[in-house]
């Protein structure tokens, strides 16, 4: 059953939505918002030009269901109080919420000065970091990029390391530097070396990119030395985000060896606002590529074929003296060899616990295409095949000023579950 009464297409709110809004009534994505700046944040739910605010329906006590009676789970500066309750309270809300906006439950409908201070106009909210994260992990799970990546640094046979078809690479990242959609980051500075030099040199990055990457985050899911088993991992994804993955490669090149990235990686990591459900996506759920060469191994077999979703992705750059963000790269999430479901069974089979508000990133997504490629570093084949822009302008990879701007949505008939945008601009480096 692909259809609940929250997603069918025919449904519609009590108030216009345009038809290519990210946010129609199929969505309800979830968020943290201040009305304005001086307002404390609270929780609300993107729909169409508006955010509804939670904490005025909690405030009512509009929240009935057994699950969310006499929690005080809106009226909080991060969503993981709510995450806290786990997918059975995330359905019991959208439910609700849906109810209410589609004039089902006329309580919101009916009243217009509950109406006045329960939906916020979007351009009058300052959007928060959804979520207090606490770990932060990044994959590597794109065949397509690992092979993009590998050709380029040890050739085409030696593309894929013997592991990659059996094992979600990934590293543990850095949660202190993942920020909201529209901050701008500082290009960083580091350790550097010329190709041809016997030592390295301290220095601005030269060669910084971005990752189109999708993150989700996780609900409290086990306990240290437990394991989750695959049939129960899809319950611990609380919902996904846009990722951008900023990255310095030429910082990347000289000190990954052997433990894998780490500074190149932990200068500034954003994320889109808006968290959707996997109630919202169920009916955009499809099959990833097949993994029977060679099979994987048991733990980490698919309990369901169809764990991944159709989401349709793009990049735009937008230099400061271009008129217009230019597309740079169209990709698709259902492209990733490895689903989120493995990605989480995998992270804790050591036992490893995860907790509520840990974020997991997929790593980039590449396509099999050229313009498919998830980074710069792809799309210009390391800075051979520099990108052009229709104002004149090259790009081997991110010059200060750039703007990168990520968006992506799942297409249904009439409507789309949108994931708004997750957007930065590189900064020059920070002067002492
Ligand atoms: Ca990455």
């Amino acid at each position: 059953m692909k259809f609940d009464s929250t997603n069918d297409p025919s449904l519609t709110a009590f108030f216009d939505i345009p038809a290519d809004s990210h946010f129609p009534i199929q969505n309800l994505p979830f968020g943290i918002f201040r009305p304005g700046l001086k307002r404390a944040p609270r929780a609300g739910v993107a729909i169409g030009e508006y955010v509804l605010d939670l904490s005025v329906l909690q405030d009512l006590k509009f929240f009935e269901g057994p699950r969310l009676i006499n929690q005080d789970v809106f009226n909080r500066r991060y969503l993981n109080p709510f995450m806290d309750l786990g997918k059975e309270a995330r359905i019991e809300a959208r439910q609700y919420i849906s109810d209410l906006l589609s004039g089902k439950n006329p309580l919101l409908k009916d009243d217009e000065s509950l109406r006045k201070r329960a939906l916020v106009p979007m351009h009058e909210v300052v959007l928060e970091l959804p979520v207090e994260i606490g770990d932060y992990t990044d994959f590597y799970s794109s065949r397509e990029h690992a092979t993009n990546v590998g050709t380029m640094f040890r050739g085409k046979d030696n593309a894929l390391q013997p592991n990659w078809l059996h094992i979600p690479v990934g590293y543990h990242g850095r949660s202190s530097s993942v920020v909201i959609s529209g901050t701008n980051l500082n290009r960083p500075m580091g350790q550097t070396i010329a190709p041809d030099a016997d030592s390295p040199t301290f220095g601005p990055s030269r060669l910084v990119d971005f990752e189109l990457e999708m993150g989700f985050f996780v609900s409290d899911a086990n306990k240290l030395g437990s394991r989750i088993p695959m049939k129960d991992a899809e319950d611990y994804i609380w919902g996904l985000s846009l990722v951008n993955d900023w990255s310095a490669r030429d910082i990347q090149k000289w000190e990954y060896v052997p433990l894998g990235p780490f500074l190149a990686k932990n200068f500034g990591t954003s994320v889109s606002p808006w968290i959707i459900t996997p109630e919202a996506l169920a009916p955009f759920r499809t099959e990833g590529p097949k993994q029977t060469e060679p099979e994987v191994l048991d733990y980490l077999k698919p309990n369901r074929p169809d764990q991944t979703y159709d989401i349709h992705l793009e990049v735009a750059i937008q230099g400061e003296k271009m008129d217009a963000p230019h597309r740079v790269c169209a990709s698709n999430f259902k492209y990733l060899y490895w689903s989120m479901a493995q990605q989480l069974v995998h992270h804790a089979v050591t036992g490893c616990n995860m907790r509520t508000g840990d974020l997991l990133a997929s790593g980039t997504i590449s396509g099999q295409t050229p313009d498919s490629y998830g980074s710069m570093l792809e799309l210009s084949w390391r800075g051979e095949n520099p990108l052009k822009f229709p104002n004149g302008e090259e790009r081997k990879f991110l010059q200060d000023g750039d703007t990168v701007i990520m968006t992506g949505w799942a297409q249904g008939e009439g409507y789309r579950i949108g994931f708004g945008e997750c957007e930065g601009k590189l900064l020059p480096v920070q002067k002492e």
